[in-house]
């Protein structure tokens, strides 16, 4: 019997191999998905499961009895983490490195948007409606310069970390440290309601941060995308321009554990400006990863490669003419892997949809910024992939 996970729920989870068997990467039937559960329950080396798994994190939506199988599968991660650290190579990529992966971005942003991260990381968090960047929109401002988030409190800056990249990787040790670095941030705050632009961020502040890790936050949390839905559905926010053409819609991996609040408002949006909605998974749990989880396993960037270009030919065969996304991260991702697989389909986020129709000027960076992140990440990381060196992450 191995090291028990903390967060797995042992005596609720019936063996009936769902998680795995749903799972679009393992590609087992639900005897082998029963087998494999076994042996993650009994700490014993899994056959399949570590090999292939990209860390989507759908599994803990596949189960019907909500137990966390994704925890039990990263917490092997966790113990590696803890026994092993952390390879350097991948070191440039989190966010408690400076510099890192996005904020080297900063320097390719125009004055308007380095304007915007000064006054985000100088305003304090109070009052009735708060918005928490995170540090995929703080990557692209743009996103949240728009007449109609005037009522919103913006604060935030990229060393304030929700700590989504440690919990993907299983570095619990570090996704403690964050909990007790938000809590003691937010403590004595008078916020309403905190609100998230990205999936990832609204998850860790619902779900993972107090249920997992021990954070404290007295504020409501709310997906930003459903506030917006409800001013457009109520005329208070007025789409005046439609946009025409077909979308390929792409669900984030925390879009799918929240489920209607995130997935189902970015689709009313969708549809409310003009799109022409094309699913890429019949289920939408059951939809691929953009890649960017991908490099949790084994750090290697060939499997952001593979797992991104698996999603872009499932959305460029659809024959929609975009690829539709409600998360920066998966922007980015997608906008870096086209440069390396062009497809024809640009990719645009739900935000810069909604500016265009609400009346704002047409204005998409990803592409180049993720060019430049591209170039970045050849320089400053690569060099490090043939070295053994391991190091820890200290956040407070
Ligand atoms: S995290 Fe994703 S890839 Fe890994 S086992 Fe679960 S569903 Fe499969
Ligand atoms: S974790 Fe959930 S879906 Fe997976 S085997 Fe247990 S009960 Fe079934």
């Amino acid at each position: 019997m191995g090291e028990r996970c903390d967060f797995f729920d042992y005596d609720n989870c019936d063996l009936c191999g769902e998680c795995l068997s749903r799972c679009r990467y393992l590609g087992l039937d639900l005897k082998k998905a029963r087998e494999e559960m076994k042996r993650l329950i009994d700490g014993r080396p899994t056959k399949v499961v570590h090999r292939r798994c990209i860390s989507c994190y759908a599994c803990d939506a596949f189960c019907p009895r909500g137990c966390r199988p994704y925890e039990l599968i990263i917490s092997a991660w966790h113990r590696r983490y803890r026994e092993r650290g952390l390879p350097v190579r991948a070191s440039y990529l989190m966010p408690a490195s400076q510099p890192n992966f996005r904020t080297d971005l900063v320097e390719t942003m125009s004055p308007r948007e380095r304007e915007l991260l000064r006054r985000w990381r100088e305003t304090p968090p109070e009052g009735e409606l708060v918005l928490y960047p995170g540090c995929n929109a703080l990557a692209l401002p743009h996103l949240l310069d728009a007449p109609f988030l005037k009522e919103v409190v913006i604060s935030g800056d990229f060393d304030l970390c929700c700590g989504e990249m440690y919990f993907r990787m299983g570095l619990f040790d570090v996704v403690e440290q964050v909990a007790e670095r938000l809590t003691r941030h937010f403590r004595g705050r008078s916020i309403g309601t905190m609100l998230f632009v990205c999936p990832a961020g609204l998850n860790m502040f619902r779900n993972v941060l107090p249920g997992l890790f021990g954070a404290e936050f007295s504020f409501r949390t709310r997906y930003l995308g459903e506030y917006l839905w409800e001013k457009v559905e109520s005329g208070e926010l007025a789409i005046v321009k439609r946009h025409s053409g077909r979308v390929a819609v792409h669900d984030s991996c925390h879009g799918r554990i929240l489920g209607e609040e995130v997935q189902g408002s970015a689709r009313r949006l969708y549809a409310a400006m003009g799109l022409d909605l094309v699913e890429l998974a019949t289920d939408s749990a059951e939809g691929l990863c953009c890649g960017m989880a991908a490099g949790c396993n084994r750090y290697r960037p060939e499997d952001m490669y593979r797992a991104a270009v698996r999603e872009m030919r499932e959305a460029a065969r659809t024959g929609a003419d975009e690829l539709a996304v409600y998360c920066g991260g998966c922007q980015l991702t997608f906008s870096l892997m086209r440069w390396l697989h062009p497809t024809r389909q640009p990719v645009r986020h739900l935000l810069e949809y909604l500016k265009e129709a609400t009346g704002e000027p047409a204005y998409y960076p990803a592409s180049r910024r993720a060019l430049r992140m591209l170039g970045n990440i050849t320089v400053k990381a690569f060099p490090k992939m043939l070295s053994r060196r391991t190091y820890r992450i200290s956040i407070n």
